[in-house]
């Protein structure tokens, strides 16, 4: 296509309006028409990633094939692009500044004040163009995390403000505001988007075009009002009603022709339609399952929805390729700690305990784990998950009494998960765990065989501790064994029971690659294993 377009995607009158779901539905539907596209976030926070980030502060923390620990909005652009981001995909105002600050002790500034502008502009207008450059692609998309108007986002905004003008032509500003419903007045509200386009111009960026969050339709008469007042024509105004699914959203910005204004915007051909196939076969297919199942996800972060955002799209992936509903319920490890295995565990099909950090709700997951294999549940663990399992087969198979990871209690006489040697010299905080993806080999006849059908696997890693292989000899000779192993060393990556119908831990993540297109085995096969859990709960022994 030639030189790389630049849209920003920015938000006005509230945070929540879901920029990222526009931007992965904008990505998917130029993808659709034949173009390469990349989605980026800017986050206006002074954290250097989310990786530190408490995830009652930031939901989860996404992690990419290369290593970089990412805001969540990252997992919507691959599980909707199905193409991997990277580190260039996620900047945050801490990455730009300890850039500049760096620059500027090794003297690159040759003695000028450094100032906001033009050196952090700079240095914002270089990540967002180091992606055009590097991946070649036609349209790297660009979501500013934030609201106009909040102080943090000034200096993004302008960096955008002078993009426009370097490349004339070559960038679309999509604006998603809020058009909200007053009951009293029974009235769609513009007002807020007036004000929030205004502040905009402030900042000398005139938006192309409106994207208007709402719960009602939006009138002829009152896209006509935003246009007049917003300065934009009256087609670039494009209504995104409340969506039942976010899968939903692609289909709706196509019907109101989100993607036909951008390309119409930036003088590109809008000939042909977007093939959508595949992704309208797997809405139709998650929308009428055959059947249902129930997932307990055990963790301690429950009420908080974003917590665990990777996982639950898995499961919808892994559910709609089985044509079954995935209902997830969320338990509290806390909770198990305190009142042991209670009614929470009737009637549940499947047990996923969760990864995590710090020993907070660690006993209740060693519980959920102890139920799941007496009772001949199929069991998932995730990283923690899986090393909690570890822990209880020592404890209650092994007889190691007060068997743990060194994470939990460093003098513990059986220290069956520990810390790699190379992090024990590890001492700083952000991006310092085993990250990223590493290759796996895979034992045949294996459930995880089963699962991947190939011996040379990868999967993206994001942790400290490790299965320790001192042990190892007792744990195979009492039943459970690895079926996954580290392709450059000795580290256990997968264990399983041998006589449990389907009991596996792995310590990576594989929810981090699952996409609609390409749903995760690990998660199809233990959704099929609920469900076969579910029409057989008495005969899952065979
Ligand atoms: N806390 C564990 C570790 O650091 C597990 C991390 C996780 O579940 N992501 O090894």
């Amino acid at each position: 296509m030639g030189k790389t377009k630049y849209i920003f995607v920015t938000g006005g009158v509230t945070s929540s309006l879901g920029k990222g779901i526009i931007s992965a539905s904008l990505g998917k539907l130029l993808q659709a028409r034949g173009y390469s596209v990349t989605i980026q976030k800017l986050d206006p926070y002074i954290n250097i990633d989310p990786g530190t980030l408490n995830p009652y502060e930031h939901g989860e923390c996404f992690v990419t094939e290369d290593g970089a620990e990412t805001d969540l909005d990252l997992g919507h652009y691959e599980r909707f692009s199905n193409s991997p981001t990277s580190q260039e995909n996620n900047v945050t105002t801490g990455k730009i500044y300890q850039a500049v600050i760096d620059k500027e002790r090794r003297g690159d500034y040759l003695g000028s004040t450094v100032q906001v502008i033009p050196h952090i502009t700079d240095e914002i207008k270089y990540r967002i163009k180091l992606l055009g450059n590097k991946g070649n692609y036609d349209f790297v998309i660009t979501e500013i995390g934030g609201t106009v108007g909040d102080i943090e986002s000034l200096p993004y905004i302008e960096a955008v403000r002078q993009m426009r003008w370097e490349l004339l032509g070559n960038t679309v500003v999509v604006h998603l505001t809020l058009v909200p419903y007053l009951a009293a007045a029974q009235e769609l509200k513009t007002k807020p988007t007036q004000h929030s386009v205004k502040t905009m111009l402030e900042q000398g960026v005139q938006p192309d075009i409106i994207v208007c969050r709402t719960e009602m339709p939006l009138t002829e008469n009152l896209k006509s009002k935003i246009a007049l007042f917003c300065n934009v024509d009256v087609a670039s105004v494009i209504e995104s009603i409340d969506a039942e699914t976010i899968y939903d959203v692609p289909l709706l910005m196509l019907e109101e022709k989100l993607d036909v204004e951008v390309l119409k915007k930036l003088k590109l051909p809008v000939e042909n339609e977007p093939e959508l196939i595949k992704w309208k076969e797997f809405l139709n297919k998650y929308k009428n399952p055959t059947s249902e199942v129930t997932i307990g996800l055990v963790g301690k972060y429950v009420e908080l929805k974003d917590a665990y955002k990777s996982i639950s799209e898995s499961f919808i992936h892994a559910g709609t390729e089985n044509d079954c509903r995935v209902n997830v319920r969320m338990i509290h490890s806390e909770e198990i700690e305190d009142l042991g295995i209670v009614n929470q565990f009737d009637g549940l099909d499947g047990i996923l305990v969760a990864p995590g950090f710090g020993s907070r709700g660690i006993e209740g997951k060693i519980k959920a784990i102890t139920y799941a294999r007496e009772n001949k549940i199929p069991f998932l663990g995730i990283c923690l998950g899986m090393q909690c399992a570890v822990i209880e087969f020592a404890r209650n198979v092994l007889d190691f009494d007060k068997a743990n990871s060194t994470e939990f209690n460093s003098k513990t006489p059986f220290p069956v998960i520990d810390m790699m040697e190379d992090q024990k010299k590890i001492s700083g905080l952000g991006g310092t765990m085993r990250l990223g993806s590493f290759g796996c080999k895979v034992t045949t006849e294996t459930h995880a065989w089963d699962i991947y059908k190939e011996e040379k696997i990868a999967e993206r890693h994001r942790h400290r501790y490790e299965f320790n292989n001192k042990y190892l000899e007792d744990f195979r000779n009492a039943g459970m064994i690895e079926s996954g192993i580290n392709t450059q060393g000795d580290l256990v990556e997968i264990v399983e029971l041998k006589n449990h119908p389907w009991f596996v831990g792995v310590q990576f993540h594989p929810e981090y690659k699952s996409t609609v297109a390409n749903p995760h085995p690990v998660f199809v096969n233990f959704v099929k294993a609920a469900m076969s859990y579910h029409d057989q709960p008495l005969d899952a022994e065979n």
